[in-house]
């Protein structure tokens, strides 16, 4: 479990910032572990806000929201840098479903960090095509922690990374849940891809 190098604004210790990355498949815990680092920030008396991507609207428009349940207050901002003003005056700002931002986010908390704010951001590290997704991979390089979580795959139970898009449909961004996509471990996801792609393959033939 990953623990805070320093929680607390320790008497002469400098405010230093730094960022923390949480990525994995989607269903891995990644909200569930931004939400235990927040909550523990706030118990250490802590400023604390938190932001998601405006177009993230499947729970609730306000709540960052976890597949178990739990819940966090936050704000929804359309572009990264509408982050910053709110965030300067915090010691602990969270960031999820880091992926649907453009590649501005990693300046932003580059510039929060530097700033000595400790940015704790989460998102999907792939696609549901096993890509890399928006700027998670260079948040990953930026980032002094990163933090892989794992989901158990569906199909066999094996630890899953990737996110098995069920539905048909090509765009980069379908929300979704259950419903459109699943967790799978590297077999099973190729074996539902090349599945996918013969079904392809016959309804070509059929038009
Ligand atoms: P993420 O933000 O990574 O999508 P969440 O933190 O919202 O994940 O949800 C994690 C929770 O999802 C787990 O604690 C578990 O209750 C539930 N869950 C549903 N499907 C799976 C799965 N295939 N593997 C692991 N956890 C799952
Ligand atoms: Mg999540």
């Amino acid at each position: 479990m990953f623990i805070e190098p320093r929680v607390g604004n320790g008497r002469d210790a400098a405010r230093r910032g730094w960022i923390e990355v949480v990525v994995g498949s989607m269903f891995s815990g990644k909200t569930e572990e931004l939400i235990r680092r927040l909550n523990r920030a706030k118990i250490a008396r802590q400023r604390v806000e938190i932001f998601k991507p405006a177009l993230d609207t499947r729970y609730h428009e306000l709540d960052v929201v976890s597949h178990n349940a739990t819940s966090i207050r936050s704000t929804p901002v359309t572009f990264p840098n509408e982050i910053l003003l709110p965030a300067s005056s915090c010691d602990v700002v969270g960031i999820d479903e880091g992926q649907f931002f453009d590649e501005s986010l990693v300046e932003v908390c580059n510039q929060l960090a530097d700033h000595g704010v400790r940015v704790i951001v989460a998102g999907l590290d792939m696609d549901y095509r096993g890509k890399p997704f928006g700027p998670m991979p260079a948040l990953m390089a930026v980032a002094e922690y990163v933090t892989k979580v794992h989901a158990v795959c569906v199909c066999c139970g094996e630890i899953a990374t990737y996110s098995f898009r069920k539905a048909a449909s090509a765009e980069q961004v379908l929300l979704g849940e259950t419903d459109s996509y699943e967790a799978r471990c590297r077999h099973c996801f190729l074996e539902g891809q090349q599945e996918k792609t013969e079904l392809h393959a016959a309804d070509a033939l059929k038009h």
